[in-house]
């Protein structure tokens, strides 16, 4: 198998072009600019790609069509570009409302083409984290990201048990991602340490104790995720769910 070297070469396109193309697939003649081109050799032992890992549209903060993007890609001679849109943020979103997040990427590989300029389906991800923005990349269906799988996927009680006799329940909530979860108790319960503001922290435990009254066989708990949007100004609200054991 042919071992290949990626370099990414991260580039904020601040010039727009003053020649917009028309919308929908650019002419074969579409061609490398001398001036433009972005060149690295190969090495002996790598095929050297030069790529832009991440790119953005009117369909999240960006100020062209996803053509200008491809067309942008063409002439610097890309070997790659992802389409990496905010799934969480839209300001076009009045003039361009739209439900599909795959459509910016969809356009784009129509503009392409058959030209041999590999387009990749990403998503910029924001979390309140140290790491707060994160590209994904090579993504099958960006709308699943959107539809909170990411979120369900993280959180996840491990644990929940009555112990020695008590009324109260013991939770263990997981957080298997590198973001620190804020989630909100929305839900008919109260804890005991008596806030319903938690902070799961990255790859921690945390241990709440619910007041449920009687002993209850399963539980449900409704949380707004206060530092996880779903679209802008648009929080997470996320349900977990557990059979309850008993450890008396
Ligand atoms: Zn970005």
């Amino acid at each position: 198998m042919t071992k290949q070297l990626f370099i990414a070469i991260a580039i904020i396109f601040s010039l727009l072009a003053m020649n917009c193309q028309g919308h929908g697939v650019l002419p074969a003649s579409e061609s490398m600019d001398q001036k433009r081109l972005i060149q690295f050799p190969d090495t002996k032992a790598y095929k050297t790609l030069i790529l832009d890992p991440h790119t953005h549209s009117t369909f999240s903060d960006g100020h062209v069509w996803p053509t200008i993007r491809i067309a942008e890609a063409l002439k610097d001679g890309l070997d790659a570009i992802a389409i990496t849109e905010h799934l969480e943020w839209q300001p076009h979103l009045a003039d361009i409302p739209h439900q599909d997040r795959n459509r910016s990427y969809n356009i784009a590989v129509d503009a392409n083409g058959t030209n041999e300029l590999m387009v990749i389906s990403g998503a910029e991800i924001t979390r309140n984290a140290p790491a707060g923005h994160i590209n994904a990349l090579f993504l099958q269906d960006a709308n699943l990201l959107f539809k909170d799988e990411l979120l369900t996927a993280s959180l996840e009680i491990c644990a929940a048990f009555y112990a020695e006799k008590s009324q109260i329940l013991r939770l263990e909530i997981s957080n298997h991602s590198d973001a620190d979860f804020q989630p909100q108790n929305k839900s008919q319960y109260t804890f005991t340490d008596s806030t319903d503001f938690l902070s799961i922290k990255p790859h921690g435990t945390r241990t709440i104790g619910v007041k449920t009254g009687n002993r209850v066989k399963q539980i449900s708990l409704q949380f707004e995720v206060l530092n996880a949007l779903v679209k802008p100004k648009q929080t997470a609200q996320l349900t977990l769910s557990s059979r309850v054991e008993s450890r008396d």
